[in-house]
């Protein structure tokens, strides 16, 4: 176990803890500091912060993006983003419309290949969150057309999924430009999701390396550990931070990486923190 967890999603967005319940169980697991990072949604985090500062664990202000790249698509995590900032926050509430949009396509698809989910189901399952295909998984779940919300992304809304439908994204180097601009650090996210051809995904981290990315994640729960010395080996020819977290969602997914399994040391949050422009951390350590 780590005493920092920079990946943590919430009811905000595809998690299903509420950020009080995460900032609980990560000061149980005796986590010094967390970053919140919901999909496109700032809305958990300020009572994420308090929680923090009443259980003494040191919350930073995070998001993931996801991004349009040819046939695939990189997740660019932002840290110490500054939520009060008006234009950041239209281009957010754009990208929750498409997230709407299309899942109410994929419902469409779905029922009709006899998959019989509702609009409905949908919302009601995602709440106030951003609605991300975990939650159409879970109400296939919910039906009994599965029993994991893994397998319905195998079957019914991976990539190459029956039902999967695109929406609107930035391009990596746009959306390194917009968390810049709001004054936070762009991060690539689980770097090895994206691309076998590792001499493509160097060049691809070269070129987010030049466009304003500052790290990637390295210790990320999921990757092994000749990953990881793969990733740091990357990261040091870039000089780029080695970030990293669990992407706990608290999904049910058998294998899921558990809170606090993966994170940076102290000494790369100050780095990160040293990046930004806004400062934007709330803990009772400041
Ligand atoms: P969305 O943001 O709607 O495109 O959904 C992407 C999210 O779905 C990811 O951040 C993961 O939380 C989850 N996800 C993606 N692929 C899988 C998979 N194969 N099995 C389970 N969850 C997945
Ligand atoms: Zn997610
Ligand atoms: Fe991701
Ligand atoms: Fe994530």
């Amino acid at each position: 176990m780590v005493e920092v967890d920079l990946h943590l999603h919430t009811t905000y967005s595809d998690g299903t803890l509420t950020p009080r319940e995460l900032v609980q169980s990560c000061a149980d697991h005796g986590l010094k500091v967390i970053a919140i990072s919901d999909h496109d949604s700032t809305e958990g985090l300020a009572e994420a912060v308090e929680a923090g500062g009443e259980l003494g664990v040191k919350v930073i202000s995070a998001i993931e993006l996801s991004t349009d790249v040819p046939r695939s698509e990189i997740h660019m995590l932002g840290y110490f983003i500054n939520p009060d900032d008006a234009q950041f926050q239209t281009v957010l509430s754009t990208f929750r419309e498409g997230r709407r949009n299309r899942a109410r396509n994929m419902v469409k698809k779905l029922n009709t290949i006899g998959v019989a989910i509702t609009w409905t189901d949908v919302i009601q399952i995602a709440g106030e969150a951003a609605v991300g295909r975990p939650h159409i998984a879970q109400a296939i779940v919910d039906k009994g057309y599965v029993k994991h919300k893994k397998e319905a992304f195998d079957r019914y809304l991976g990539r190459n999924g029956v039902a999967y439908v695109e929406r609107p994204r930035l391009k990596p180097s746009d959306a390194i430009r917009l968390l810049v601009d709001n004054g936070a650090a762009p991060v690539m996210a689980h770097p090895l999701y994206y691309e076998q051809d590792y001499s493509k995904l160097r060049s691809t981290i070269s070129d987010l390396k030049e466009a304003g990315m500052v790290g990637i994640e390295v210790e990320y729960g999921e990757f092994s550990s000749p990953d990881r010395k793969l990733l740091a080996s990357i990261a040091d020819e870039f000089k780029l931070l080695h970030c990293g977290g669990s992407d706990y969602h608290a999904s049910g997914n058998p294998g899921e990486a558990p809170l606090g399994s993966a994170g940076p040391t102290l000494e790369t949050v100050a780095k990160l923190e040293s990046m930004t422009k806004h400062k934007h951390v709330s803990s009772t350590q400041d």
